[in-house]
């Protein structure tokens, strides 16, 4: 009897002390590649900056997750400086399984509002759509063609961190053409990844463009130049004493020395490096390429391609792409160092396409950019490299813009 009854008192006490204790809402960084400083809680506005961990300037990547908010409507505030495109966070409810903007309950480029639902214990908060290292293994394991490829380490990072590797080559001839891509020589801007996925998903699928490509084309992939950045959720941009991407002046990082090696081992025709632009309102509403000073009539044939091969919706127009002196894209942007396009560009002979592309984070000419749609921008740009290969030509010459 007496055991009963301690038992009910036990209940009884579990009951009161789950319902009637206050929740305590947490905000941290324990998720993937989470950024946040937590300043302090008011009522019901959380106030909070992104981490800029080394950078020289201000830059707007964040990750957080808040737990115990169940059923209450906070106000987050970015005290330091902007950090929310106009579709707002993106926000997780399953622990990164999927994905949706929080557009609908407005934002601001400093602060956004989020009912949580009464059943959310646990909700992800990212400032784009985040891409991690884990995302590409589980795309390769799903893949076809696995016995083409292989994957391997570029390099330890200066964390001890295995930078990874793709290579397809092709099997029963020579390759017509050599091309490499790679991703995160600016480590926060992940939605470029799902491009540079979507592109090498055209190696490694059963369709007539696939075969075509195992058969012509080797391909090498860097899908996280800089790996301790997108692994931690570091800014990356502005880095000290420059970035990853202003590194081939002075090859400071060992991913940087390794990335140079393999492209002067692997002599390829084609390079195509991946990027996110500005977050806000800046250059940011549209997909484009900003041309080099050396960028030739190749070059404008290959966006003429991809404009006429693409898919996914994100309406690509060649037009859009930047000349070279035109806004940022100038000498002095590169001050700080030479970026790898330049590189490669002065030191792989081989080389006819050399190019960096900027993906909008929120709207790409007024469309919605969404995974899927990067994804399949990405094999739109395979769809355009065979073209390239097999000798289309839709551009003759440079078209002629107005001087600035
Ligand atoms: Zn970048």
């Amino acid at each position: 009897m007496r055991t009963i009854y301690l038992a009910v008192v036990a209940l009884v006490a579990a009951f009161f002390t789950s319902s009637c204790t206050p929740k305590q809402v947490v905000v941290d960084d324990q998720l993937p590649a989470g950024n946040i400083v937590f300043e302090r809680i008011i009522n019901d506005t959380v106030y909070v900056h992104q981490s800029l961990r080394g950078s020289k300037k201000a830059w707007f990547y964040w990750a957080f997750r808040v737990r115990g908010a169940q059923g209450k409507r906070l106000t987050f505030v970015f005290t330091k400086s902007f950090a929310l495109c106009e579709r707002g966070p993106l926000v997780s409810l399953d622990k990164g399984k999927s994905y949706e903007y929080l557009a609908e309950e407005g934002s601001t480029p400093h602060t956004f509002t989020y009912t949580f639902p009464d059943d959310a214990k646990e909700v992800w908060f990212y400032e784009c759509h985040p891409y991690t290292p884990q995302m590409w293994e589980a795309f390769l394991s799903k893949r076809s063609h696995k016995g083409d490829f292989e994957t391997g380490v570029l390099c330890k990072t200066r964390k001890g961190r295995d930078v990874p590797f793709f290579r397809m080559t092709t099997k029963n001839s020579l390759p017509k053409k050599s091309v490499v891509v790679s991703a995160r020589h600016h480590c926060s801007e992940a939605p470029a990844s799902y491009v540079m996925e979507g592109f090498v998903a055209a190696f490694l699928e059963d369709s007539q463009l696939g075969a075509w490509l195992r058969e012509n084309v080797e391909l090498t992939v860097v899908p996280f130049v800089d790996m301790d950045g997108a692994v931690d959720g570091d800014q990356g941009k502005w880095r000290l004493p420059h970035d990853h991407n202003r590194d081939y002046t002075e090859f400071l990082y060992p991913e940087t020395a390794a990335f140079a090696s393999l492209m002067a081992e692997t002599e390829p025709q084609v390079f195509m490096d991946f990027h996110n632009p500005k977050l806000y309102k800046y250059n940011d509403n549209y997909i484009y390429t900003p041309y080099k000073a050396f960028s030739g009539v190749t070059e404008y044939n290959f966006s003429a391609l991809i404009e006429k091969y693409q898919e996914g919706d994100l309406d690509y127009r060649a037009s859009d792409n930047m000349p070279y002196g035109v806004s940022w894209n100038k000498a002095g942007n590169y001050t700080d160092g030479l970026n790898v396009t330049g590189w490669v560009h002065n030191n792989i002979k081989s080389i006819e396409i050399c190019r960096t592309f900027e993906i909008p984070f929120a709207y790409a000419n007024g469309k919605l950019v969404y995974p899927d749609k990067m994804r399949k921008f990405g094999h739109g740009i395979a769809r355009a490299l065979k073209a390239y290969i097999e000798g289309e030509e839709l551009v003759t010459e440079i078209p002629v813009v107005p001087a600035q």
